[in-house]
Parts: structure tokens; C-alpha cells; sequence
């Protein structure tokens, strides 16, 4: 079933959870005659999205905007715009890999360092017996070899097309090359998600988790983030501007 979609700042996010978003994904697969997309938001994005009119139009086209961030859910409940949990997208891959793997749905891996990209598909593999992953490709490809990539997603006949060329990049890519995928149902934006799997970047600690501080751990972690994260402080005073503007 179609979730219930919302915005904030601008921007779409659909209220789901996990069990929810993956249904929905697999009555895509099912469904559908051209390619769909899956996108991530999370706080960082809805302050990008305001300033990249391509990166919005891309959210706005999407058949599923899962809220990857905690951030999104707490300003969905503050401004009283709907219920939803979080549903990182390096969670949903992996869900969607266990569900092709139980059902025959064909994958294909598109993105990451090409050692990175061997690992994660290797991972896979192990983790799911029985899974068709039927190609994958590293991220770094030029305009010109785009075509023969087009050429490998088409002849695979996949079904599911797993993107991680970070964002906006991915979405982008989306946009222009949509048109020119024959089987392609559902294609997922899944960022770094390839090096979690592949164990080049370590997912933060359980603790992190739980306590919803997975963005803090990253902030530690990977110091090269931290001028991406400035957006975090102006996501948090906007919310609460619309909440008293409300
Ligand atoms: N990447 C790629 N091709 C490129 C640039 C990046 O395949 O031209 C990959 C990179 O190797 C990494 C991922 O894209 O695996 C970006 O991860 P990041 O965590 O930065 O994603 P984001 O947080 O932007 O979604």
C-alpha cells in the first residue's frame, strides 16, 4: 500500500518503517514497468535539497523517500505531521537482499570502489544463499563508458538496481539514465552503504544506535564529515521556527 507522504521544510518523506517500507518496495517489484526510485532523507538532505533544485525535483519523483535520520522522525512528530520510524537505508538494502534472495528477484550492485564493490556482492552472497546477484560495477565510470554499463544493467534483466555513488550523484544519475533501463523496477540510492556491507566503514556501535546518535558516531568517526554536519544545527532551529510559526 502507497504510504501516507509528508513534507518537511520542502521536502518529501514518506511515513513508514521497515516492514512497511519493504512491502511496499516489493509490491513495486512486482508492479511496476518502469524504474522506480528509492531515496534516503535525512537531515543533511532537506538542508542541501533547499539550495540543489535537481536534487529536490529527484526527491519529489520518488516512488519511496524512507527517513534514514532520526532527525526527520523527531521533526515529524514535533510538527505533528505524521508517525513513522526510521528506516536507514543501509538496513533496507540488506532487507531487500534477504527478500530476493527468498523470492528470485534479481539484484545488481552499481557503485562504490571497484574492491569495495567485489567485497560487498561477495558478502552478499555468503549472507543470503540462493541470492541473484546477476552484475555489479564499480562507481567510478566516465560519460563516455556510461553506455556499455547501460548495456550490462539491460542484458542482466535485473530487477533491482542498487546505486551508491553518494548523493547528490546518485540521484542525479537516476534522473538521466532512467530512461534507458529496460527490467530495471526499483532502484535503490543507498550512499556508502557498499563499504558497510563490505566492512571498509564500520556502522556505529549498537549503543550509538540505540540511543539515536548514529550521526554522532560518524561526526567522530569520519572527521571529513564534519562540515557536512553544520547542516545539522540550521535542520534543528528550522524545525523549531516552522513549529512556532505553525
Ligand atoms: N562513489 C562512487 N563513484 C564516485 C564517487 C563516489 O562509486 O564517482 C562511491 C564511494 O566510493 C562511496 C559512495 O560513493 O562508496 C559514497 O559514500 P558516502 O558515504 O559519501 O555517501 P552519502 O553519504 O553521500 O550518501
Amino acid at each position: 500500500m502507497k504510504p501516507k507522504r509528508i513534507n518537511i521544510l520542502g521536502t518529501p518523506v514518506d511515513c513508514v518503517t521497515m516492514s512497511t517500507a519493504l512491502d511496499y518496495v516489493e509490491d513495486i517489484i512486482l508492479k511496476a514497468n518502469k524504474p522506480s526510485s528509492i531515496l534516503a532523507i535525512n537531515p543533511e538532505k532537506i538542508i542541501k535539497a533547499k539550495k540543489e533544485p535537481l536534487l529536490l525535483k529527484s526527491l519529489k519523483q520518488a516512488k519511496l523517500v524512507i527517513p534514514d535520520g532520526v532527525g526527520v522522525v523527531w521533526a515529524a512528530r514535533l510538527l505533528g505531521l505524521g508517525k513513522m520510524k526510521r528506516v536507514p537505508g543501509a538496513e533496507l538494502m540488506p532487507a531487500i537482499c534477504e527478500r530476493a534472495a527468498q523470492k528470485g528477484y534479481k539484484l545488481f550492485l552499481f557503485g562504490g570502489k571497484a574492491e569495495v564493490n567485489a567485497r560487498a556482492v561477495a558478502v552478499l552472497r555468503k549472507q543470503y544463499p540462493g541470492i541473484q546477484i546477476v552484475g555489479h560495477h564499480h562507481g567510478y565510470v566516465s560519460k563516455q563508458e556510461m553506455p556499455n554499463l547501460i548495456e550490462k544493467i539491460n542484458t542482466s534483466e535485473a530487477e533491482v538496481l542498487f546505486i551508491a555513488l553518494g548523493s547528490p550523484t546518485q540521484e542525479l544519475w537516476m534522473e538521466q539514465y532512467f530512461p534507458k533501463l529496460k527490467n530495471i523496477k526499483v532502484c535503490q540510492g543507498v550512499g556508502g552503504t557498499f563499504d558497510v556491507i563490505a566492512g571498509t566503514i564500520r556502522r556505529a556501535p549498537l549503543i550509538f544506535r540505540q540511543l539515536s546518535l548514529e550521526w554522532l558516531y560518524r561526526l567522530i568517526s569520519q572527521p571529513r564529515r564534519f562540515f557536512r554536519q553544520v547542516a545539522l544545527p540550521k535542520f534543528v532551529y528550522k524545525i523549531f521556527v516552522c513549529r512556532l510559526t505553525q
